[in-house]
């Protein structure tokens, strides 16, 4: 059975410990701020190949009143993924999904893709997860720590966060916790509700509408008026047509 992790942003403080556990256990270098003043706490200003996990911040009016929405962005470890999809159409198996947890892996050979097929697969991606870094070519995001999972550890992001916005387990025990979770804050959040929950391993527990946090929360932002599904069944089938 598929591993998944969920994301309560009810309970998610902004702390930003889920951001550095993953930059040390990747042992990713830092990042040079070059820009101090643009209206957010966020920082970096976006993913990128330092940082496979960024907490976004988000504020919005609601009638007088301020609200301040934070969102911990990662991969989503679709379960049909389109940005393997995509890259095994240049490079078969550039992009790997691990049949035991479900976490979707991109290797070295990514760095064969071009710039442009880079781009491409960025851009199959619902979520704008993926990055190129341009000095090796190589592309990369969140891995799911798929190698402490198979060590029996829990995602450096999970096992750190202070507040419990994040659990990590079977799938089934982790939708079962997610619709409880998500019964009890539709109480008080009657916007309350999970991204995307049936084609995802990231699942995220929302309490506001998926806009207000930022453009890509859930899929249908970078699919148009079709459904998830349609989009997935549909991506790669020109481009294989093509290269046949
Ligand atoms: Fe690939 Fe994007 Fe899905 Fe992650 S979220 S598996 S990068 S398509
Ligand atoms: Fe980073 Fe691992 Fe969390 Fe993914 S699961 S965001 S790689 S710490
Ligand atoms: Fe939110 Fe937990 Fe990450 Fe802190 S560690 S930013 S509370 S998800």
């Amino acid at each position: 059975m598929p591993k998944t992790i969920l994301i309560d942003t009810s309970r998610c403080t902004a702390c930003r410990g889920c951001q550095i556990a993953c930059k040390e256990w990747h042992e990713l270098p830092a990042n040079k701020t070059t820009q101090y003043k643009w209206g957010s706490h966020q920082n970096p200003q976006d993913l990128n190949p330092n940082n496979y996990k960024l907490v976004r911040f988000s504020e919005h009016l609601e009638g007088d009143k301020i609200r301040w929405n934070f969102f911990p962005d990662q991969c989503r470890h679709c379960d049909l993924a389109p940005c393997k999809e995509t890259g095994d159409i240049y490079i078969e198996e550039a992009i790997v999904q691990d049949e035991k947890t479900g976490a979707v892996i991109f290797t070295d050979k990514t760095k064969g893709f071009t710039k442009e097929q880079s781009e491409e697969i960025r851009e199959s991606c619902p979520y704008n997860i993926p990055r190129r870094n341009d000095e090796s070519g190589l592309m990369s995001k969140c891995t799911m720590c798929n190698d402490r999972i198979h060590n029996g550890m829990l995602p450096a992001c999970v096992k750190v966060c202070p507040t419990g916005a994040m659990q990590f387990g079977d799938r089934a025990d982790m939708l079962k916790l997610a619709n409880q979770r998500l019964a009890a804050l539709r109480l008080e959040y009657p916007e309350a509700r999970l991204a995307d929950p049936d084609d995802v391993n990231v699942i995220y527990l929302l309490i506001d509408k998926p806009e207000n946090y930022h453009e890509f929360t859930v899929a249908e932002a970078n699919t148009g008026s079709m459904s998830k599904k349609q989009f997935l069944a549909t991506l790669a089938r020109p481009f294989k047509a093509m290269k046949a």
